[in-house]
């Protein structure tokens, strides 16, 4: 295929997550051509990103190029570039690339930009709390946590050693509850011996959430399991604690009782909330669609845009019947309209709502620990792990990926190794907080000279 406009119905795809990638694999014996355009050149597995950040698993596992995934598919181009603007008009999508502004014209367009983090308006927290959505976010955490008991150990004065080793998850919601079970096994575990100065196993790890549960969504027991597990494996669990300040230092916390209590910590990491892609609100602008609160664009029943049956907005930028922003939505939301648009090139006017099938959801807590919650029915403990373990092999993408990433649970789980901790001088000193541990700003007593 090359750039010029395809003969063929052309189907552009916006995004290579879960979503965008379903839905093109789904075309793939349709007589179309499809275009993806997307911000990155792999397909990100979010659900085991938090493994990135804590040593367990590499970025390749979670992360195989996009292109090599489709390569077989031939009626598929893939294409980095950032999609800036849609003219719904004349039905193009404008893209910046690495070499300049690229226009493509579609006869249907599917929008699977996912979400981001939110911070409810206090964007200055995420200098100091990053994320985890990325990749790059998944480094950076990398470098912060690892980069935090290095630094430790540089230092005399017990006040910043316990400064450093205090760890600050916000957000009780399965990716904070994946985070902080992760660091206390990480300090509790896998750093124990490693260290002469510090002792890893001192290290405080805090799970910060305003609301009054854990995992709130998987209902009372689970929720009441997960968060005496935390506790166990040596998490700080505290709820009706509402962030209001994040700062190089530390995090502020309005209490129940409206008293503000100071943690002095230096690496805190945000799993708060999401917003929809920038891209939702422009297309809002342009459709006259509505969005819902948290930046999603409202769908019609069969995932399309209000007057634009041929423009799909599916996964987590979609807000449809309160769907939740769950990998299967995506997915499946992306099979869904993939299946009209096959029909409808073959020049069938046809529709169809999207009835998304509820394969349960789940969350770990810590090795041999997870919840899982499946139609009516509720695990936890080992059982509901092995259920976790195998799911999430099963939806990995690739043979190789499965294997390795099997081979390095074996390494972290039944061993006491991590086999991602490399880190380079960016990762390792962190983007900014790290960094600045180091200079006179903060003026550090007694940092060790040899
Ligand atoms: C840390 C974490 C853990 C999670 N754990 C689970 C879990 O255990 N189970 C579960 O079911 N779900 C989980 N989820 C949610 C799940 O990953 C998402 O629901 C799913 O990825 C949504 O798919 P999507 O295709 O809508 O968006 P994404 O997968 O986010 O993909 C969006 C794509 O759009 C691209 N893009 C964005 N903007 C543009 C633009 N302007 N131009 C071009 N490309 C663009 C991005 O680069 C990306 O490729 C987790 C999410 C995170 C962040």
């Amino acid at each position: 295929m090359s750039h010029g406009e395809p003969k063929r119905h052309h189907v552009v795809i916006v995004g290579s997550g879960f979503g965008g990638l379903f839905a093109a694999r789904a075309l793939k014996r349709a007589d179309v051509d499809v275009t993806i355009i997307s911000k990155v050149t792999h397909h990100l597995f979010q659900p085991l990103l938090y493994q990135v950040a804590t040593g367990v698993l590499s970025t390749g596992e979670v992360a195989p190029a996009t292109r090599e995934i489709l390569s077989r598919q031939r009626n598929v181009q893939v294409l980095l570039g950032n999609v800036t603007d849609i003219d719904l008009d004349q039905k193009l999508v404008v893209a910046t690339t690495p070499m300049g502004l690229i226009t493509k014209s579609y006869d249907s367009l599917i929008i699977a930009a996912g979400a981001n983090q939110s911070y409810f308006g206090n964007e200055a927290f995420s200098e100091h709390a990053p994320g985890l959505k990325s990749i790059d976010d998944a480094l950076e955490l990398r470098g912060r946590i690892f980069g935090a008991f290095e630094m430790a150990e540089l230092v005399d004065d017990p006040a910043v050693v316990e400064q450093l080793l205090t760890f600050v998850v916000v957000g009780a919601g399965p990716t904070g509850v994946e985070m902080a079970g992760q660091i206390a096994e990480l300090s509790r575990r896998t750093l124990r011996k490693d260290f002469r100065h510090i002792d890893p196993r001192m290290a405080r790890i805090l799970l910060v959430d305003a609301a009054p549960t854990v995992l709130g969504g998987f209902g009372d027991r689970l929720s009441s399991y997960a968060e005496r597990q935390l506790i166990k494996i040596g998490v700080e669990v505290k709820l009706n604690a509402a962030v209001v300040g994040v700062d190089a230092e530390g995090v502020d916390l309005r209490m129940a009782n409206g008293e503000i209590e100071r943690i002095e910590s230096i690496c805190k990491m945000w799993a708060a909330g999401v917003s929809g892609s920038p891209l939702g609100r422009l297309i809002a602008e342009r459709s006259g669609a509505e969005i819902d609160r948290v930046g999603r664009v409202k769908v019609e029943p069969d995932c399309s845009i209000a007057g634009h049956s041929n423009v799909f907005v599916v996964g987590d930028l979609m807000a449809l019947d309160n769907l939740p922003g769950v990998a299967q939505v995506a997915m499946q939301g992306g099979r869904h309209v993939a299946k009209l648009i096959k029909k409808r090139a073959k020049g069938k006017d046809v529709s169809a709502d999207f009835e998304y099938w509820d394969k349960g959801s789940m969350a770990t807590i810590s090795r041999f620990r997870a919840v899982a919650s499946v139609g009516r029915l509720r695990f936890s403990g080992f059982f509901a792990w092995i259920l976790w373990l195998v799911i999430h092999l099963l939806y990995l993408i690739g043979f190789k990926n499965r294997i390795t990433t099997l081979l390095h649970w074996v390494v972290s789980f039944f061993g006491r190794g991590r086999s991602e901790r490399a880190g380079t001088v960016q990762q390792v000193l962190g983007r900014t907080a790290l960094k600045r541990i180091q200079t006179d700003e903060w003026n550090l007593p007694n940092t060790k000279k040899d």
